[in-house]
């Protein structure tokens, strides 16, 4: 008997931003493997009777090997199992949905996945900070701060670029980013936002200067999972900080 594996975005945290399509195929699935950037609320929609396992590796933290995970998703598989692989914002936006599906397939398990919205896109509703706009921003780059090999993105060509950048896994040295940035051509006076748990309700940011950036988030106290957003449409946020008891002039 042959199962099936979904990999499954679930979306930033709020529940309420699942697609359609997610929750459908979440409720059809009989086991869930669930990441720790999952939300909670999403737990109540599993059908009773759901296994359900946790498997966070959130960086620095305990967690599950990644070995581990993939030969769990192909033994369920193999025993008839519907799985999902319940993944925060999207599965292949750093989320290692490519290495899975590629994994899993090379072993005749049968694959699918449904998109969920990735964390650096949720900061645009959710702050009212547009991050493509007219004249101000032609694009918007995804690129994570933090790689196994220690390797950087080409922050020249990003600075070059005059793309909103997008920074991922960069707040475990928010003062030596800064450093690199302005080093690699990007001002420091440019606009930064700093998102921590983008559209969920525990959802705080600051807005800032590059230049400013490793003092206001120490002050903050703002830590990982956030994003950063640099460019001039960060300046552009529409929710002010002054409610969070957090006031920073940009
Ligand atoms: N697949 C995920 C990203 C996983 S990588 C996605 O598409 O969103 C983990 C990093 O994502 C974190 O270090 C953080 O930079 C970012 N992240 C994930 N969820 C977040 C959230 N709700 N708010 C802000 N950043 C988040």
């Amino acid at each position: 008997m042959n199962g099936k594996v979904w990999l499954i975005g679930a979306g930033p945290g709020d529940a309420e931003l699942l697609t359609l399509k997610a929750l459908r195929v979440l409720q059809s699935c009989d086991t869930w493997l669930v990441d720790d950037l999952v939300g909670r609320d999403i737990l109540d929609f599993a059908r009773p009777g759901t296994r359900i396992v946790h498997v966070g590796k959130r960086g620095g933290c305990k967690s599950t090997p990644q070995a581990f995970i993939l030969r769990l998703m192909a033994r369920y598989a193999r025993q008839g199992k519907t799985v999902a692989r319940v993944k925060g914002g999207d599965p292949f936006i750093f989320g290692r949905g490519g290495e899975e599906w590629a994994w899993l397939a090379e072993r005749g398990v049968d694959v699918e996945a449904v998109g969920g919205i990735t964390a650096g896109l949720a900061v645009g509703p959710a702050l009212g900070l547009p991050l493509t706009h007219r004249s101000v921003a032609r694009g918007v780059a995804l690129v994570t701060a933090h790689t196994v090999d220690g390797s950087r993105p080409d922050w020249q060509a990003l600075a070059a670029s005059q793309l909103t950048v997008v920074c991922y896994m960069g707040m475990s040295d928010v003062e030596a980013l800064a450093g690199e940035l302005m080093a690699a051509g990007f001002a420091a006076n440019l606009p930064v936002a700093v998102v921590h748990r983008a559209g969920c309700a525990e959802q705080r940011h600051i807005v800032t200067r590059l230049q400013t950036l490793a003092a206001d988030v120490a002050r903050s106290g703002l830590a990982s999972p956030a994003v950063i957003v640099l460019g001039e449409v960060a300046a552009l946020a529409q929710v002010t900080v002054a409610e969070q008891a957090w006031p920073i002039a940009v």
